[in-house]
């Protein structure tokens, strides 16, 4: 028996009724329904046959070479868009995306925890102001600190680790945005002082190399020398465990940044769920997870996961 549709098969908005078939039909209802556009889930009604409901649903932004038109004025390099501001507004419009990213993303620490975008021209780092969470930052709420701590623009006080970032940015000049949270997940995970593992996509970027670890201190980096020591202990990486405290992580643009924040959250809450269940006895070997990380989180495949969130991300309200 052929799928009986009972509404029109034409505009893809329209809503079809579809009648399976129970029994020996199964298999190729099944058949049908796999190859067709429609999106749903027609397990369970194909294991009871009757009527149900497909909806079409909207296609996803094509992968595309070119910033979205709110980042047109950033720059492109070999691998397309790369989200570099042209100038203060742009720089504070990724700003405030970063902010709510990473509140959709479930990193905020209520007012604390930060990410930043390297001022274009040189004077320093575009981040939210302080007393603010992440999903409540606007264009109101973005200043500008200068490596001394100078607010040069913008309206209300700077953070006090500001120098995370600002550190980073000075000894590495590839680096783009800095993010600073305070994920639980990883501190959970820097408590049990073992191997970060690559288990998951989300874990292939932290492991060979190891991700390192901020040993000096558990405490605010309220000073230049912390700041200095954290730029040293990240050195050449895109992240680092800050254990009781949170992580930080760099990219060269701040999708980046952001994704490479709330990857290292995934792979520690993974990790933590895996060892909470039985000894851990199979990861990725290292050339299978470097050959893997390189295809999963291409500069591409991050910015589409910051997109992603950045649709989710409700707009700020005041
Ligand atoms: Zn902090």
């Amino acid at each position: 028996m052929p799928l009986n549709a009972a509404g029109p098969a034409g505009p893809r908005e329209q809503e079809t009724v579809v009648f399976l078939p129970s029994g020996p039909q199964v298999a190729a209802a099944r058949q049908q329904i796999a190859g067709s556009v429609w999106h749903g889930a027609p397990t369970a009604n194909l294991i009871t046959g009757g009527l149900f409901t497909l909806r079409p649903h909207p296609l996803p932004p094509p992968p595309s070479a070119e910033p979205p038109p709110r980042y047109k004025w950033c720059m492109r390099d070999d691998e397309g868009a790369r989200y570099v501001p042209a100038d203060d507004g742009a720089a504070i419009a990724l700003a405030v995306d970063g902010c709510r990213v990473l509140a959709a993303a479930g990193q905020a620490d209520m007012v604390w925890g930060h990410p930043s975008v390297r001022d274009p021209e040189g004077r320093g780092a575009w981040m939210k102001s302080s007393g603010w969470g992440f999903e409540e930052i606007d264009a109101g709420r973005v200043v500008l600190v200068s490596p001394d701590g100078e607010v040069l623009s913008g309206a209300g006080p700077r953070h006090i680790e500001y120098l995370i970032h600002t550190e980073i940015m000075a000894a590495r000049p590839d680096v783009g945005a800095v993010v600073h949270t305070h994920s639980p997940a990883a501190c959970q995970f820097a408590a049990l002082d073992v191997p970060l593992l690559p288990l998951d996509h989300a874990g292939s970027l932290f492991c060979y190399p190891s991700i390192p670890r901020f040993a000096l201190t558990g405490g605010l980096i309220k000073d230049q020398s912390l700041g200095r020591a954290l730029a040293t202990a990240l050195g050449a990486a895109t992240a680092i465990l800050l254990p009781q405290h949170g992580i930080v992580t760099a990219g060269p643009d701040l999708p980046a940044a952001v994704m490479t924040a709330v990857l290292l959250d995934r792979a520690c809450r993974t990790q933590l769920g895996a060892m909470a269940a039985g000894p851990v006895r199979a990861w990725g070997a290292e050339d299978d997870t470097v050959a893997k990380r390189a295809d999963v989180w291409a500069p591409r495949q991050l910015r589409a996961g910051y997109e992603y969130l950045l649709r989710q991300a409700p707009s700020p309200a005041r």
